[in-house]
């Protein structure tokens, strides 16, 4: 059989290794007789998974002790809700930077709570896409805190730099499709949120590190499953969480840890980008048209000189083991999505099979 490569934006590849183990021990769960879906979240052996799944992700993203790590319901898009209902106040308004798709997504939900002020970074730079530095980004001067998305998943524009604002300005951000690839410096963020299911783990978990300072404020109308406070003081056991998703996320933050640690997953995932970069740029068959400094690294969307060709290049690629290559509905083309657990092997097919297409067709 053909070894298929998963590039799907998410639900995503799963580490192998990960997925061995948990098929291994699934019917009998630390000798439990029954698989780990099956036990209490509040039984010492759940607890046990946990914590672990806590420590190890706080080791990975190097979390400093006056944050709180949340194992949360609701995805990012249930965050685009949280965020301002958590850290509002009695504010009326916060800064958004729209860079792309899930940064606009994110204005239309906060659009239910305040009224946010929206700074439009889309920028051209030779007539290719890219995002104003965040020296260039206009804050207001009573805004509750400051949103954006450092990794456009569908647009696949990246913002890597590191915030740098005043002290008081209350730095959000939804690190979706970029958490674990890249080394961070929590320490400037209040909320850093991310859905599971692209670099972490199965869909239906979502992460919040939220700053300690920054629980309390909730408003009164806030449901309780998204309620920071709430979820802290009950170790995100408010409700039932997604027990089998934290199960398996702490699986594959051991297996990070075993690779090497976000340090080591940064040097694969560059390599990884700069491999399929290098062929589209070194073609007029492919393009991509963002600008260099703003790609991402996680997700790359590419078309065809000949979009007549889309459906064929879908087709021969699918055949060839290398899966959901087909670009979002909003941008068309192709979208390549390489997270963590895409190996470089996965990549080189990928541009093995894409300059084996040109020649054939271009
Ligand atoms: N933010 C980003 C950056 C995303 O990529 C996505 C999903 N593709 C979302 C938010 C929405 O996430 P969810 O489906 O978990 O609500």
């Amino acid at each position: 059989m053909t070894q298929v490569f998963n590039f799907s934006s998410g639900p995503a590849v799963l580490p192998a290794d990960v997925l061995k183990q948990a098929q291994q021990e699934l019917c009998d769960w630390q000798g439990l007789g029954t698989s780990v879906m099956e036990i209490s979240h509040r039984s010492k052996e759940f607890i046990h998974v946990a914590e672990e799944a806590e420590k190890d992700f706080r080791d990975l993203l190097n979390i400093p002790s006056n944050y709180k790590v949340l194992f949360c319901h609701g995805g990012g898009r249930g965050q685009f809700a949280g965020v301002p209902l958590n850290l509002l106040g009695d504010k009326t308004t916060a800064d958004y930077v729209d860079a792309g798709y899930w940064a606009a997504s994110a204005v239309k939900e906060a659009k239910k709570y305040c009224i946010p002020h929206v700074i439009d970074a889309k920028i051209t730079v030779d007539g290719l896409r890219a995002v104003k530095p965040m020296s260039e980004w206009q804050l207001s001067n009573n805004a509750a805190y400051l949103h954006y998305c450092p990794n456009e998943t569908i647009d696949g524009i990246a913002i890597d730099e590191t915030p740098a604002f005043a002290n008081d300005v209350v730095v959000t951000a939804d690190f979706s499709s970029t958490i674990l690839s890249r080394e961070i410096d929590v320490s400037r963020f209040g909320v850093i949120y991310a859905g599971a299911q692209k670099n972490i783990g199965p869909a239906g978990l979502t992460l919040v590190i939220v700053r300690e300072d920054l629980l309390g404020k909730a408003h009164v109308a806030c449901p309780s499953i998204l309620d920071y406070s709430v979820l802290n003081e009950n170790d995100s056991m408010f409700n039932t969480p997604p027990t089998f998703a934290w199960y398996l996320s702490g699986l594959v933050f051991k297996w990070l840890k075993k690779q090497g640690g976000v340090a080591a997953m940064e040097k694969v995932n560059q390599q990884k980008s700069e491999l399929l970069y290098g062929v589209i740029d070194h073609s007029d068959f492919y393009r991509n048209d963002v600008a260099k400094s703003n790609r991402s690294r996680m997700n790359i969307p590419f078309q065809l000189a000949d979009s007549e060709l889309d459906k064929l290049f879908l087709e021969e690629s699918f055949a060839a083991g290398l899966h959901a290559l087909k670009g979002h509905r909003v941008v068309g083309g192709m979208r390549a999505s390489i997270y963590n657990a895409m190996p470089l092997a996965g990549v080189q097919a990928l541009t093995d099979f894409m300059v084996d297409f040109e020649r054939r067709h271009g």
